[in-house]
């Protein structure tokens, strides 16, 4: 049988993430069939999302004005597994701070944007990922600190902070894992995610 993953395409970066859901799918002996979700009407066919990062204010807005923000909500109270990362995590989370950013507030973390400061705009780092046997490269893009992770299990971090968290279905990074050729990170979040339904 074939998956159905959806990559939340409001603003870009899909093509990096669904190969990288391509990748990790091989990797575990699974197919998928890969979707863009630029409308409403199609999260509910997917049996897994991928939340790219971008800008946060303007994703959450668009979610929300196209109505896809309910589908979302609606996909991890089912128990579906949703990877969110960057701005998709600001976006997941239950507060960022920001009045500008409407969260979906289905992951119970706090963000803060743009927190690693001026000189740490951008960087490459290796993360170790509970889970995960070697070192993970993250790329942080301009990326949002976790100011606290609730309840949330904390996979990684870096500089004494959480970049990476898992709360039921959800896995959350700071970083941009699908920027690398390494899949690792999203087979985790979906192939190895008990939350995953393979028997559709
Ligand atoms: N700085 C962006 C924001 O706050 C996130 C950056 C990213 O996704 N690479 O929305």
């Amino acid at each position: 049988m074939t998956l159905t993953a959806g990559v939340i395409g409001v603003q870009g970066d899909v093509a990096e993430h669904a190969n990288a859901i391509t990748r990790a799918a091989t990797a575990h002996g699974e197919r998928v069939d890969v979707r863009e979700i630029r409308d409403s009407g199609l999260v509910p066919d997917c049996d897994l999302l991928s939340m790219p990062g971008g800008e946060s204010t303007t994703i959450s807005r668009l979610l929300r004005r196209e109505e896809i923000a309910p589908e979302i909500r609606e996909h991890v109270a089912a128990g579906k597994p949703l990877l969110a990362t960057c701005a998709g995590l600001i976006v997941a989370a239950r507060d960022a701070g920001d009045e500008r950013v409407a969260n979906l507030d289905v992951l119970d973390v706090t963000v803060e944007r743009n927190a690693f400061g001026r000189q740490r705009d951008s960087f490459e780092a290796p993360i170790g990922i509970a889970g995960l046997d070697e070192p993970f490269p993250g790329v942080f893009i301009r990326a949002p600190v976790i100011t606290d992770s609730g309840e949330c299990e904390v996979l990684a971090t870096w500089d004494d902070r959480p970049v990476a968290v898992r709360s039921g279905p959800i896995v959350g990074t700071s970083f941009h894992p699908e920027l690398t050729d390494d899949a690792r990170l999203h087979g985790l979040a979906f192939f190895e995610n008990p939350a995953l339904d393979t028997s559709a």
